[in-house]
């Protein structure tokens, strides 16, 4: 199979916002905690770790965030026309992203390497074999 080439281009749902990632991410993460269970409306979400001067946005965003358990903001930037969340960051830390990859044109970067938050995890998923895996916050 070949290799993911980088940039890749991503976009929301509509279209509105758009990026490029220049390079390969640090890190590809699964959370399985219960926020990113509502988050992805799914039962966990995946988060690449960049360098936010390693990816070029395009369009309009809005802002939200919260106060995690851990006392650190999370903040989100969404398309505020189709709602599909783009990334996260620390304010305290904004030169480090956690794109939400899922809407990159190559799929095949939403691969995680480590699960997080496995506690919370839905009984029916099974982790793979030869990924890191933690109970809660590494
Ligand atoms: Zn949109
Ligand atoms: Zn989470």
């Amino acid at each position: 199979m070949d290799s993911i080439q980088y940039p890749i281009k991503g976009s929301c749902q509509c279209g509105q916002v758009s990026y490029e990632l220049l390079e390969e991410p640090s890190m590809v993460v699964a959370c399985h905690c219960k926020e990113c269970q509502k988050l992805s409306t799914s039962a966990f979400s995946i988060t690449a770790m960049v360098s936010a001067d390693r990816v070029k946005f395009n369009g309009v965003m809005s802002d939200w965030s919260r106060t995690c358990d851990s006392g650190n903001i999370s903040a989100a930037k969404f398309c505020p026309s189709c709602g599909n969340r783009l990334y996260h960051f620390n304010p305290e830390v904004p030169e480090q992203l956690k794109l939400k990859p899922s809407n990159l044109s190559d799929t095949r970067i939403i691969k995680p390497v480590a699960h997080v938050w496995v506690s919370e995890k839905q009984d029916w998923y099974q982790i793979p074999e030869g990924v890191k895996v933690f109970e809660g916050q590494p």
